[in-house]
């Protein structure tokens, strides 16, 4: 029996890896859940699940959720704010934490999780591509395992199976292209949001949705695969593959290279990092080969996806620029899902917040989040005076 904590379990990981769970009944107990201020989805699964502690980031709604659940027994404890989320995340009773929340919230609990000696079952990229410098050594010290969530990243993974030793010549990551491969610049001056909410294969919340649609997601992933599998940028190459069927690939020195198959499924890597190294049964579609028609390669379109041209940029610089990537991103999407930008204008945020930032080597998380604060106000000031 295993005893999970979740960071964002109302989002679309979240409640996918309660499907995971709610299968598997006698391995897995569900010891901590959180979420921003989703209280009706947390009562539910309160209700269902019995946590221990339930942790609401929204104070108000967190004293709501308490009198709701005041009925239930055994108690759930409810906490708020960041202080309530690494509560969650660093719980006695749990052995994994799946971060499932969205953005460079993750941060200080992913942190306080492992040096509270957690696995991590990782979904939560943006923690990666801030902080990787600190995870990924702080995980090797206190001996956790970061365990990939990401469908790429888990692919990957499944590849280097049975390869200890054996050096990675080159990833091949691949991207999906999302709704508007090959169209030009001229044509995405009038994509709107609801257009760029239709993805093609995947179902899943909307920030990353959006991070598809301009390609920023698949920067963000190959900033995560060179903390993850400790390779350099150079050695990840992205190639598109629209009907996300290959999930990733790895090329060894002679040449061979190894893929991971499956249907657009996001409960398998959930799965995997929940029960690794062992396979257990998942109910759903299986590939059919007999009526898959085709399997199709291109490269990515960089000086129109400007989103992994700027990706690969900030990983070279390295140090706190790939916060500011990813927090102007954050900023910039967060406005574009209100309708206040343009779909191209979240490439000019980026471009700009990158272009006057004075890179900090290694940051520390203070700095990190002060780089955040940074990237915010000079979207604000710049933006406010030219709209
Ligand atoms: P969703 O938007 O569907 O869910 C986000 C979750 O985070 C919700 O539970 C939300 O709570 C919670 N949350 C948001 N803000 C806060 C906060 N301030 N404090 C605590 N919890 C908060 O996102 P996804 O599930 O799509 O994505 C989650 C992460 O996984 C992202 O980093 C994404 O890049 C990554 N990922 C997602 C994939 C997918 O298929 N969805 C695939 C690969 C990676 P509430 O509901 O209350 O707002
Ligand atoms: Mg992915």
């Amino acid at each position: 029996m295993k005893n999970v904590a979740i960071l964002g379990s109302t989002g679309s990981i979240g409640t996918q890896t309660l499907d995971v769970l709610r299968a598997n009944p006698d391995d897995f107990s569900l010891v901590a859940i959180s979420a921003g201020s989703n209280i009706t989805m947390l009562e539910e699964q309160i209700r269902e699940f019995h946590p221990k502690l339930c942790a609401v980031f929204d104070e108000e709604k967190a004293l709501r959720l308490k009198e709701a659940v005041s009925d239930v027994s055994p108690q759930c404890k409810i906490v708020s704010g960041m202080e309530g989320l690494i509560e969650v995340s660093t719980i006695s009773e749990s052995d994994i934490l799946i971060t499932a929340v969205v953005g460079m919230i993750g941060i200080n609990p992913t942190i306080a999780a492992i040096k509270a000696g957690k696995d991590i079952g990782l979904a939560n990229k943006e923690t990666l591509v801030t902080a990787g410098h600190i995870i990924i050594p702080l995980a090797r010290k206190m001996q956790v395992s970061i365990l990939p969530v990401d469908s790429e990243h888990s692919a990957i993974f499944q590849c280097l199976n049975g390869e200890k030793g054996n050096v990675i010549d080159k990833i091949l990551l691949t991207a999906s292209g999302g709704p508007f491969r090959g169209m030009t610049k001229e044509e995405l001056l009038d994509v709107t949001l609801e257009m760029a909410l239709k993805h093609p294969n995947w179902s899943m919340g909307k920030k990353i949705t959006i991070d598809s649609a301009t390609m920023v997601n698949k920067g963000l992933e190959v900033i995560e695969a060179k903390w993850l599998f400790d390779v350099n940028p150079s050695q990840i190459e992205v190639v598109v593959q629209p009907q996300s069927i290959i999930h990733s690939m790895v090329q060894y020195k002679d040449g061979a290279v190894i893929a991971q198959l499956g249907t657009p499924d996001m409960r398998l890597p959930i799965q995997y990092a929940l029960y690794y190294p062992k396979r257990v049964f998942l109910k759903g579609d299986r590939l059919d080969f007999s009526t898959l028609s085709e399997i199709t390669f291109s490269k990515p379109d960089m000086d129109t996806f400007l989103g992994l041209k700027y990706a690969y940029k900030a990983i070279e610089c390295g140090g706190s620029m790939p916060t500011v990537l990813n927090a102007a991103n954050e900023y910039a999407v967060a406005r574009f899902l209100n309708k206040e930008i343009r779909f191209l204008e979240i490439y000019e945020m980026i471009d700009y917040c990158m272009s006057c930032h004075k890179n900090i080597e290694s940051p520390t998380v203070s700095q990190i989040l002060e780089t955040e604060q940074w990237v915010y106000e000079t979207i604000k000031s710049k933006w406010s005076t030219n709209s």
